[in-house]
């Protein structure tokens, strides 16, 4: 089953839980628009390359569509459109105004000079412009997109329509009108919601141990302020493999020694008896959370067996497909998932937007104060629906958010 298939199977099993009008629900699996654009690049070898690259805008009822983009060699449409589609879910359970839509380029950034990027980027917003605007469509950044390349989407956007236009694209350094806090808002927001459910299901994070897949941005912010209050890492891994260290690993050394050595496989000497495993092996690992902050499709109906969590908070998008979730739920594996999980990092560019807009910017303390109560009473509304339904998480996060979409579809009329 395609991930856009896996999305499409997780809307239609909250619809049956909650009646949910069938219009509703055909609306909702079809993005309302797709583009494909190609973009040929002049190589710093003085050849001509073109790329290929992607924008789908799921669902604007709320608001503008809103969505990073990727730059990943196995991109592809159905991803894209899968990932759209979870945006519009994801802001729909935070109750921000935005709908959903992502993008992404088949491309390995790592193969790319700098020039050679910023080229490619530039070109992309080029084919797309005429569909993006800060009224229209929000990109963010999303897999290997950072915030250096949101800054030459603002300015690309900003030359065209001759006129300073930073509210086009979020996740934008501080000095090209970011917010305060985008960086970890992710990560921020996952714990915020990690917080409240450790309350409900009375987990003390000082007897809790943690595995965090994958330490790129998000993943290595989770594994500080996670260990910050109380929780013991006991593995992390990147895209070569995983570090597990049953004694608990000091989060300040493995991200600096990541930093200098270039993996935390190069780390083991860091913590005493620390094993170097594989990705499975490290998924497989003793643990009492389980963080998965990598990729799509990481959990599926071959490995999701072996997983020996109680919990698993998915910081990545759809990182465990239908199959293993359902092999998870039969286990008493709980899921906290990635549509409320993650969605800290969308809030926080809805902050940028707004301050964009305002062209009046909040202290990182403000951005705080209103990203907090947002996550919060996000996890007491699924909370909520998970009693009322007697089902997951994830299908009372799909309740929660098409609730709000039936609601605004409605009011707007469907005709
Ligand atoms: N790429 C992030 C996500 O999947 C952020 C999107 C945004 O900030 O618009 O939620």
């Amino acid at each position: 089953m395609s991930f856009f298939e896996n999305a499409i199977k997780q809307i239609n099993e909250a619809a049956e839980i909650m009646k949910l009008d069938k219009d509703i629900v055909t609306i909702l699996s079809h993005p309302k628009r797709i583009l494909t654009v190609t973009m040929p690049v002049r190589m710093d070898n003085g050849e001509v390359k073109v790329f290929e690259g992607f924008r789908v805008q799921h669902n604007d009822i709320p608001g503008p569509y809103k969505g990073g983009i990727r730059y990943h060699q196995q991109v592809d449409m159905d991803e894209v459109k899968a990932l759209a589609t979870l945006m519009t879910m994801k802001c729909a359970v935070v109750g921000i105004p935005l709908g959903g839509g992502k993008g992404g380029i088949i491309v390995n950034p790592k193969e790319l000079s700098k020039r050679e990027l910023e080229q490619l980027t530039r070109k992309y917003v080029e084919r797309i412009e005429a569909f993006i605007g800060p009224e229209i469509d929000v990109p963010a950044p999303d897999v290997n997109t950072t915030p250096e390349i949101m800054a030459w989407i603002a300015d690309e956007y900003s030359k065209l329509k001759r006129k300073n236009q930073l509210g086009v694209v979020t996740g934008k350094p501080l000095e090209v009108g970011g917010s305060q806090g985008r960086g970890d808002a992710t990560s921020q927001g996952g714990c915020y919601v990690l917080e409240e459910f450790a309350k409900e299901r009375n987990v003390d994070p000082s007897k809790t141990s943690i595995i965090i897949q994958g330490f790129g941005n998000a993943g290595a912010h989770m594994a500080r302020i996670l260990s910050g209050q109380g929780y013991k890492i006991v593995g992390v891994s990147d895209s070569q493999g995983g570090l597990y260290c049953e004694a608990g690993l000091d989060v300040a050394k493995i991200s600096a020694c990541k930093a200098e050595q270039g993996s935390v496989t190069k780390c083991d000497s860091i913590c005493t008896n620390g094993k170097v495993v594989d990705n499975e092996g490290l998924l497989a690992s003793q643990c009492d959370i389980l963080i998965l902050a990598a990729f799509e499709n990481q959990v599926r109906e071959d490995n999701a067996n072996n997983i020996k969590a109680k919990y698993i908070l998915e910081l990545a998008n759809g990182p465990i497909t239908p199959e293993a979730d359902k092999i998870l739920a039969g286990k008493g594996v709980e899921i906290i998932p990635d549509i409320l999980a993650n969605a800290g990092g969308v809030t926080v560019s809805y902050f940028e937007l707004v301050q964009n807009q305002m062209n009046y910017y909040w202290t990182a303390e403000e951005v705080q104060q209103k990203l907090h109560p947002i996550m919060v009473d996000a996890w007491k509304r699924l909370s909520e629906y998970q009693k009322k339904y007697s089902c997951t998480l994830r299908q009372a996060a799909f309740v929660s958010a098409m609730t709000r979409l039936e609601k605004m579809i409605k009011a707007r009329g469907i005709e």
